[in-house]
C-alpha cells in the first residue's frame, strides 16, 4: 500500500530527538506556553523572515486573532476564495465579519487578482488570499489593490510553510500571516497547533493578548480574549522539527519534479507552478478527467489518494446563508471536479513515485471504478 502521507515513518526517524524534547517539558512542567514555545516562536519568526510569531492552538485560531487584531468585526466583509479548507471562512465568521468570494486561477488554484476589484464594496475591510497546496497566491497585484482601497491583507499560509513569492516568504508578504501545525501540514505538531506572524509590533502585542485572556499580568484582563495558547509539548516538538523543515521541503520539491517528469504525456496533468515562486507542495494535486473512477482504480492498486476539495465552500450546505449558487465560481467548480491529491510525503521513495506514475500512465481500464 502506498499511503497519502506517512507520519509513522516520520516519527520513527525523529524518535531519538523528539522523545527527550517531550520528556524535558514533562520534567519542567511548563505545559502551556513557556520556554519551549518561546524558543519555537523565535525560530519560526526567523524562518518566515518576520519579527514576531505568536504560537497558538490551531491555524483557525491564528486566522481568528489575526482578523481581530486588524480590527475586523461585525458589518465588515473579508474577500477570500471558495476553493480552500472551511477554516478560512469559519475564522472570518468567528470575527463577526462576512466572507465574500472571488474565483481562483485555473493554473495555481489561488485567488484571481483580475476578479478581485469587482468584489470590493464599501464594507470590504480585508483580503485573505490562501496559498493553497503550498503555491503562493499572486501577492503583488493583491497588495496593489489593497493599497488602492485601503484594505488589510492577511495571508492564509496554513499550507505554505517556507513557500516563496519573488524571494519573499509566505506569511511575510502582508500585515499578518497565519500558519497551521496540524499533524499533516508541512510542519506538523503531534496534536493541534498554529501561529500568526507579523512585522507589526502592535498587531503582535494584541494577538498575544487575544490568545491568552487579554492578560499582561495574571488575572488582569485588558481586553476580552480567548484560550488559544500553544501547549509546551507541541512547542518542543515543533522546535525539534524546525531543523528538518528545509530538508523536508527540498525532498518535497525533488519528488514533485520526479512526478512531473513521469506524468508528462499521461492522463494526469501535473500541478503548475509560476516561475517566480517556490512551491512547497503541501499536496501534489493533479487534474484528471473521470477523477472518481481514477480514484477507485488507484485504490484497487493499493494507492491512497484524497480530494482537496470535492465541494467548493460556496456550495457547502453549512454556508447556504451566504447566498451563492452553482455557476457563481466556475473555475473553483471545475477544479473541484478534476483535482486529485496523490501520495506525497518527504520520506516517499522514487520507486513509490514510479509505481503511482506507472498506474496513471497505463490509462484507465475499461471497467475501472465500476463495482466489482
Ligand atoms: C489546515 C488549514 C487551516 C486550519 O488550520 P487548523 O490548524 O486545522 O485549525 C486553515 N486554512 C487552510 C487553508 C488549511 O489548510
Amino acid at each position: 500500500m502506498i499511503p497519502l502521507a506517512d507520519l509513522r515513518e516520520q516519527y520513527r526517524r525523529l524518535k531519538s530527538e523528539i522523545d527527550p524534547a517531550i520528556a524535558a517539558v514533562l520534567e519542567n512542567a511548563q505545559f502551556v506556553l513557556g520556554p519551549a514555545v518561546e524558543n519555537f516562536e523565535r525560530q519560526f519568526a526567523s524562518y518566515c523572515g518576520v519579527s514576531h510569531a505568536i504560537g497558538v492552538n490551531s491555524g483557525t485560531s491564528a486566522l481568528h486573532i489575526a482578523l481581530l487584531a486588524a480590527g475586523i468585526g461585525p458589518g465588515d466583509e473579508v474577500i477570500t476564495v471558495p476553493f480552500t479548507f472551511v477554516a478560512t471562512i469559519a475564522a472570518i465568521e468567528y470575527a463577526g465579519a462576512t466572507p465574500v468570494f472571488v474565483d481562483i486561477e485555473q493554473d495555481t488554484c489561488t485567488m484571481d487578482p483580475s476578479k478581485l476589484e469587482r468584489a470590493i464594496t464599501p464594507r470590504t475591510k480585508a483580503l485573505m488570499p490562501v496559498h493553497l497546496f503550498g503555491h503562493p497566491a499572486d501577492m503583488d497585484p493583491i497588495a496593489e489593490i489593497a493599497r488602492r482601497h485601503t484594505l488589510v491583507v492577511i495571508e492564509d499560509a496554513c499550507q505554505a510553510h517556507g513557500a516563496e513569492y519573488k524571494g519573499r516568504r509566505a506569511g511575510s508578504m502582508s500585515e499578518i500571516g497565519c500558519f497551521s501545525f496540524y499533524p499533516g501540514k508541512n510542519l506538523g505538531a503531534y496534536g493541534e497547533g498554529g501561529a500568526a506572524v507579523t512585522n507589526n509590533a502592535q498587531y503582535a502585542d494584541t494577538m498575544r493578548l487575544l490568545r491568552s485572556w487579554g492578560e499582561r499580568t495574571r488575572y488582569e484582563h485588558s481586553i476580552k480574549a480567548f484560550n488559544y495558547r500553544m501547549d509546551g509539548i507541541q512547542g518542543a516538538i515543533l522546535g525539534v522539527k524546525m531543523k528538518h523543515l528545509e530538508p523536508w521541503t527540498e525532498a518535497r520539491r525533488a519528488l514533485a519534479a520526479t512526478y512531473d517528469r513521469l506524468l508528462a504525456g499521461s492522463p494526469a496533468s501535473p500541478p503548475k507552478a509560476r516561475q517566480d515562486v517556490r512551491h512547497v507542495y503541501h499536496q501534489y494535486a493533479v487534474r484528471l478527467e473521470q477523477r472518481d473512477r481514477w480514484r477507485a482504480h488507484l485504490a484497487d492498486r493499493g494507492i491512497q489518494t484524497a480530494v482537496h476539495y470535492p465541494v467548493p465552500l460556496h456550495l457547502q450546505p453549512a454556508y447556504r446563508d451566504l447566498g451563492y449558487g452553482v455557476g457563481d465560481f466556475p473555475v473553483a467548480e471545475s477544479v473541484a471536479r478534476e483535482i486529485l491529491s496523490l501520495p506525497f510525503f518527504p520520506e516517499m521513495t522514487d520507486p513509490q513515485v514510479q509505481e503511482v506514475a506507472g498506474v496513471l500512465r497505463a490509462g484507465l481500464p475499461a471497467n475501472a471504478g465500476s463495482v466489482a
